[in-house]
């Protein structure tokens, strides 16, 4: 049985203190939450966010990763970096990372198998822009995007694997895609899946939705059959909205 998984995506957010005081908040919040939590933090915050998050139910998780396990990679971090923190679930090719970082699929390949390898679980993201999904290009982005991020892992590596399906233009703007069309592209990306892997696995890969999520549009959205969790940017910085999205989905 595949468990949802609703996951915070912190960004460049919360020093050390603020950490900890939203991890307090948040943990008798979510202590009965039915499913998977997790809260991507800065790489700062991370061995603050492991000792608060100890005897919780909510998992710790980064924002990015290296693909070579150590060099000359100035302001990078390798996945056994991360391992060693005891980092459960790290986010590979975030939008933000793909826009004003350099992000390819071939970029987000080699990080997500490091980070396998290492033993970490990847919160994969795929999704379109605004122009490509007003011109039409939806299901080819992101088929393409999925197809060049999965080259070269194997099915044991897949396990590994959550999508977030996260169109650009509904990120950090209030604006969401509607149910039905979240649904219909995630189930795209799931035939995508489902021709690489085969239809077990296409089943039992989460896949969620990303993009303005929050307690008011949470339900609509996660009562979709194709809509396996959700990745939250904003509302994951307040407790009680982040609390809400996970106790309510
Ligand atoms: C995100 O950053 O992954 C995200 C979905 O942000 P927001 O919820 O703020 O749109």
């Amino acid at each position: 049985m595949k468990r949802d998984i609703i996951a915070g995506n912190w960004k460049m957010n919360n020093n050390k203190e603020q950490t900890v005081a939203l991890i307090n908040e948040l943990r008798p919040l979510v202590k009965d939450a039915k499913c998977e939590v997790v809260v991507c933090v800065p790489f700062t915050s991370i061995e603050t966010a492991r000792k608060a998050l100890r005897g919780s139910n909510i998992q710790l998780g980064a924002q990015n990763v290296h693909w070579a396990p150590k060099g000359a990679f100035t302001g990078e971090i390798s996945a056994d970096m991360l391992a060693e923190q005891k980092v459960k679930y790290v986010i590979v090719g975030h939008s933000e990372r793909r826009q004003y970082f350099g992000e390819t699929n071939q970029s987000v390949n080699a990080r997500t198998k490091a980070a396998i390898a290492a033993g970490l679980k990847v919160i994969l993201c795929v999704g379109e822009t605004l122009e490509e999904r007003e011109t039409g290009k939806t299901a080819t982005v992101v088929t393409k995007q999925t197809l060049e991020a999965l080259e070269g892992i194997d099915k044991l590596g897949l396990k590994k694997i959550v999508i977030a399906y996260e169109p650009v233009w509904a990120i950090g703007t209030g604006k969401t895609a509607t149910a039905q069309d979240a649904n219909d592209t995630i189930a795209i990306i799931r035939k995508v899946v489902r021709k690489l892997y085969g239809k077990n696995y296409a089943r039992s890969i989460r896949i969620q939705y990303g993009g303005s999520m929050n307690p008011g549009n949470v339900k609509e959205l996660m009562a979709m059959p194709e809509i396996d969790g959700g990745l939250i940017g904003g509302a994951s910085l307040k407790a009680k909205d982040f609390a809400a999205v996970v106790n309510d989905r």
